[in-house]
Parts: structure tokens; C-alpha cells; sequence
């Protein structure tokens, strides 16, 4: 009709959906799990911006979201009575992509061999909707506005937008109801045991009511709702924790470590938080956001707090602050010196629990460093005060095997050796074939292999473990000193020191002051010369990592 205005879609929303259409992705459950979850967003900013705007709660419908499957007109319904979206945000939100990721997340199912299995681990949002439907009606009002607009799509290269009708207006007084036309593989998320099930499985500590509408149209609240980070420990099992992990940080797998306690005192705050086992795909996304929520007195305030550094941003979970003022603005969180202690006190704890992992539970701590160990090393440079429990917990692959720790290291010290030599490069493959490995290798003393592209940052800082000073093998005069050769290597190491000198000052004529000096060394067994950094000069890697970042 008249009021109808059709739209396009963005390019990248439509190379999703046509995704979505066709996918033979088989666990579609993830559909619901994420209009479950933009429900409960929804829900959060009507009670966040009710704070100050109290008359937005107006009409009083309850804050819950309802699920409503209509086995005759194949429908399921969800429907919530948050936030709602006006005209332009049904635009914008449900005609573009804005997530950060969305892009490498397209080009990872393009590369990858198994991208579909990306989709759910990267809850592709409302998107994912059209796996199950083929045509999706979404009406909505948002909230304190008095209108009501109705946006639908078949999936193809665009939607209608249309003003409500009258008996849609009424259908809908605040908040957003979405109604998905099911295809007909989908059909038994009609069932209501089997809405149940995903509900238990991802959404079961979503904080509001979610309810199950039979065909007489009564209510039946089927997920906890409850602040599971609000209960004690003793009452709560191993379960528990797996699916208010997977509520909570819209995951699959087993939380690796998770942590809950509660902090009393001057401050009061309960805390729950998980390490994941796998890695997300955006991990190294600098524009990954942190996953942990702030909460204050159960209110959800902002995931955007940073209330952990970026070097912990693997780490999800929820803190609930007793003491925070809740009408305290998003911006002024930042620099909120309470904020500030939670931010002290949380790091604290997290470090404390890799650090024991790492000592007591080796299985569990390889799994968590290689899933975050490149993360992990961030800390290395970044925080000064936690450098030498970061550097415990480090595992390196070095030239005396996989998994070392720097523990294992020193224990393994040659006679005199009092440094801990490392190389860092692309790969260990072309580091193991490196001359600056030679004299090394000659007097058995091991070496680091470092391949994360971090590497070659945090070692342009002085570290030390043990007492023991880290040293790079191509940079400035390496020194084995006194270490003695292996027996198999004593009788090649003669010559003169007047042959040297000789030698240095042709080579040095020759190149001119294309270097800055020429030097006998220690290093080298079997290779004639190399190249080497100055000692007080940035390491040669780092300097093509910088090279390369055009710094
Ligand atoms: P994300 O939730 O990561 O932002 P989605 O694709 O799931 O991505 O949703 C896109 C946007 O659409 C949301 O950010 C939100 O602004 C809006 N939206 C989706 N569902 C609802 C809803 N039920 N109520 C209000 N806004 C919604
Ligand atoms: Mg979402």
C-alpha cells in the first residue's frame, strides 16, 4: 500500500543472508539464541535509560520476553517489551552490519574449510533468523515515541518498511515482536519441548523471564532468570557454570577456568568470570571490544568498562557492583577511581588463578596458552608489575623442545650461563636453520624460538627471570663467555686473534659504512658472518615489524 517504502540492503547484509538462506549449517539453534539475546539487550537499555527517564517504563507491561509458536500458521513468534526501535534504527540496525568482525568473519567462511562451523561462533545476530524462516515480519515501537513500524523480508536483496496498523500498534505497545515465517526443515522449533531445550542451553541465565505462550495463550516462564553470580558456590555444580557460561558469553564450548566470588567490604562486588577454551576468530580484531559486563545492583549497565586490561580481552563474565551509582554515565565509567579498584582487584584475581593453573593443572594451562598465550605476552610489556608472573606462566617452543617454561629453562643452565638466550623470527622452521644459532648449539645452551608477531615487542624491553636477563642472539655482541664448548666442538675452535684483525679491517673497507662495525664473534661455528643489531639498537625483527606497520 501507499505507506510501503522498500529498501536495500547493504552489500555485506546481503552476502550474509543469501549465507543464511542456503546454509547447510546444521545447528541452527543459534537463531534463537540470538533474538533471545538482542531481547535481553533490548530490555537492559529500557531499564538502563529508565534511570533517568522513569516515564519510558510507562504502560508497565512487565519486562520479559515471550515465545509464541503457532503450529497452524507455522509462525514463531518472539516478542519483548524492551527499548523497541523507531523508524531509522529498524534502518540501521536491520539493513546494515555494524559488528566489528563482520568482515573478517565473511572472508573467514571464504577461506576456511569448515566456515560454516564460523557462524556459531560468531552469532551472526538477527541475521541468523533466516536459516529457519524465509520471510520475517518485525514490528516495533520504541519506547517513550508514538509510533509503531513494521519491518519484513523475505531474505533477498532487501525489506519493506511500512507504518503499523492499527490492530499491529496495539499488538505491539513498546518494544520490538519479531515473527519468523518457519521453513519447513525448521518446523519443529514449533515444538515447544524443543524450544525448551535450546532455551536451557543458551539462554537459561538470561536475567529476564522468557516465557512459553501454549495455544490458550498462557504464560509459562521457562529459564532461571536468576543471578547465578549472586548465589553461593556451594549450591551451585559443575552445569551451573557450563550454561550461564554459554548464556552469558553466547559460547559452545566448556569454560577452561572459571572464577566466582564475592568481594566485600568498602566495596562490594560479585564476580563471575570464564577463560573459553577455544580462541574467537577476532581475537587479534584491535577493535574487539571487552567481554566483560558490568552490572550494578542487577541492572546492566555497559560491557564497555573496561574492566579488565586488553591483554586479558579473551576473558568473559559478569561483574556486579553493590556500590556503583547506577545513573552514572558510560563515558564518566572510564575514569571512575572505584571502577579504577574493581579494574585492580579483578586483574589481580585473574592473573592468580592462570598463574596456579599453570603450575598445578598442565593440561588445562597448554590448552589456555595456546589459545592465549599471544594475548597473554601483551601483558608483557604493558604491565610492568605483573612482567614476572606473566613471564612463569609463559611456554615457549625452544631449541630443546615444545611447552619450556622459563622454570625449565633455568633449571637446564649450562655451567656459567647466566643469561636466557632467544631468537625471534617468522617461523621455528626458519629459525632453527639460522647461523645465529650455531654457537649456541656448540656449547648445548638453549634457546627461545619466538614466532608470535608480539615477540618481537615485549623483548625490545629489559626483561629478566630468575636473575637471569633475557638475551636476543641477533642483536649487539653475544658473549657465551665462559659456557664451555660441547666435546665434539673443542677441536674446531682455534685460530689467531692477529688472522682476525686482519680479516675485520679488509671486510670493513670493503663495506664501508654500510655497517657499523665488524666484529670477530663467538656466535657463529659453521657460517662464515651475519648481520646483527647494535646492542643499544632495536632488534632486527622489530625493525621489519615496524617497517612493515609503516611506522
Ligand atoms: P548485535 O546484537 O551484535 O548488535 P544483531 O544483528 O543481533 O547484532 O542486532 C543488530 C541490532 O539491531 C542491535 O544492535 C539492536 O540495535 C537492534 N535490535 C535487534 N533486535 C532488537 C530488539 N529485539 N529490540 C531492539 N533492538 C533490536
Ligand atoms: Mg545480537
Amino acid at each position: 500500500d501507499a505507506g510501503t517504502q522498500s529498501h536495500q540492503f547493504q552489500a555485506e547484509v546481503a552476502e550474509l543472508l543469501s549465507l543464511m538462506v542456503h546454509s547447510v549449517y546444521s545447528e541452527t539453534d543459534v537463531f534463537l539464541r540470538e533474538l533471545i539475546s538482542n531481547a535481553s539487550d533490548a530490555l537492559d537499555k529500557l531499564r538502563y535509560e529508565a534511570i533517568s527517564k522513569p516515564e519510558l517504563l510507562a504502560g508497565a507491561e512487565k519486562l520479559a520476553i515471550q515465545l509464541k509458536p503457532d503450529a497452524t500458521a507455522k509462525t514463531l513468534t518472539i516478542a519483548d517489551t524492551g527499548i523497541g526501535m523507531d523508524r531509522q534504527e529498524l534502518v540501521d540496525n536491520l539493513g546494515t552490519v555494524a559488528r566489528s568482525g563482520t568482515k573478517a568473519f565473511l572472508k573467514g567462511l571464504q577461506d576456511a574449510k569448515d566456515g560454516l562451523g564460523l557462524i556459531g561462533q560468531f552469532g551472526v545476530g538477527f541475521y541468523s533468523a533466516f536459516m529457519v524462516a524465509d520471510r520475517i515480519t518485525v514490528t516495533s515501537r520504541r519506547a517513550g515515541t508514538p509510533e509503531t513500524w513494521v519491518w519484513t523480508s523475505s531474505g533477498g536483496a532487501g525489506f519493506e518498511l511500512a507504518p503499523a496498523t492499527e490492530e499491529q500498534a496495539a499488538r505491539v505497545p513498546r518494544g520490538t515482536e519479531i515473527v519468523l515465517h518457519l521453513k519447513d526443515d525448521a518446523a519443529r522449533y514449533l515444538q515447544p519441548f524443543e524450544l525448551e531445550r535450546v532455551i536451557h542451553t543458551y539462554s537459561e541465565h538470561i536475567l529476564f523471564p522468557i516465557e512459553l505462550l501454549d495455544d490458550k495463550g498462557e504464560a509459562r516462564q521457562v529459564n532461571a532468570a536468576s543471578a547465578l553470580w549472586q548465589r553461593s558456590k556451594s549450591e551451585l555444580k559443575a552445569e551451573d557454570y557450563t550454561q550461564a557460561y554459554r548464556s552469558i558469553a553466547m559460547a559452545f564450548d566448556e569454560p577452561a577456568l572459571t572464577l566466582h566470588y564475592k568481594v566485600e567490604g568498602r566495596q562490594a562486588y560479585a564476580v563471575l568470570l570464564f577463560v573459553p577454551t577455544t580462541p574467537p576468530f577476532d581475537l587479534s580484531d584491535p577493535g574487539r571490544k571487552g567481554r566483560v559486563k558490568l552490572y550494578v545492583r542487577r541492572v546492566y549497565i555497559t560491557d564497555d568498562a573496561e574492566l579488565l586490561p586488553s591483554w586479558l580481552r579473551f576473558v568473559r563474565g559478569v561483574v556486579d557492583s553493590e556500590d556503583l551509582p547506577l545513573n552514572l554515565s558510560r563515558e564518566m565509567l572510564q575514569n571512575n577511581p572505584q571502577v579504577t579498584q574493581i579494574r585492580n582487584g579483578l586483574t589481580g584475581r585473574i592473573v592468580g588463578e592462570l598463574e596456579s593453573s599453570a603450575t598445578k593443572e598442565p593440561e588445562t594451562w597448554t590448552k589456555i596458552w595456546n589459545a592465549f598465550g599471544a594475548v597473554l605476552k601483551e601483558g608483557l610489556y604493558e604491565d610492568h608489575e605483573r612482567r614476572g608472573q606473566l613471564l612463569a606462566m609463559a611456554r615457549f617452543a625452544t631449541t630443546a623442545g615444545e611447552g619450556r617454561s622459563l622454570k625449565d629453562y633455568v633449571a637446564d643452565l649450562k655451567p656459567n650461563q647466566t643469561e636466557i638466550y632467544y631468537l625471534v623470527g617468522e617461523s621455528a622452521e626458519r629459525l632453527k636453520s639460522n647461523p645465529k644459532l650455531e654457537a649456541a648449539r656448540a656449547r648445548g645452551v638453549e634457546v627461545l624460538l619466538l614466532t608470535d608477531p608480539v615477540d618481537a615487542f615485549w623483548t625490545s624491553m629489559p626483561q629478566e627471570f630468575e636473575g637471569k636477563p633475557l638475551r636476543s642472539l641477533s642483536q649487539g655482541d653475544v658473549d657465551f663467555g665462559l659456557v664451555p664448548l660441547l666435546d665434539d666442538k673443542k677441536a674446531e675452535d682455534q685460530g689467531s686473534t692477529e688472522d682476525d684483525a686482519a680479516v675485520l679491517k679488509a671486510v670493513k673497507e670493503a663495506l664501508g659504512n654500510k655497517v657499523s662495525d665488524v666484529r670477530a664473534s663467538q656466535r657463529l661455528t659453521e657460517s662464515a658472518a651475519c648481520l646483527v643489531a647494535a646492542t643499544q639498537g632495536r632488534d632486527r625483527e622489530l625493525e621489519r615489524l615496524l617497517a612493515r606497520a609503516n611506522r
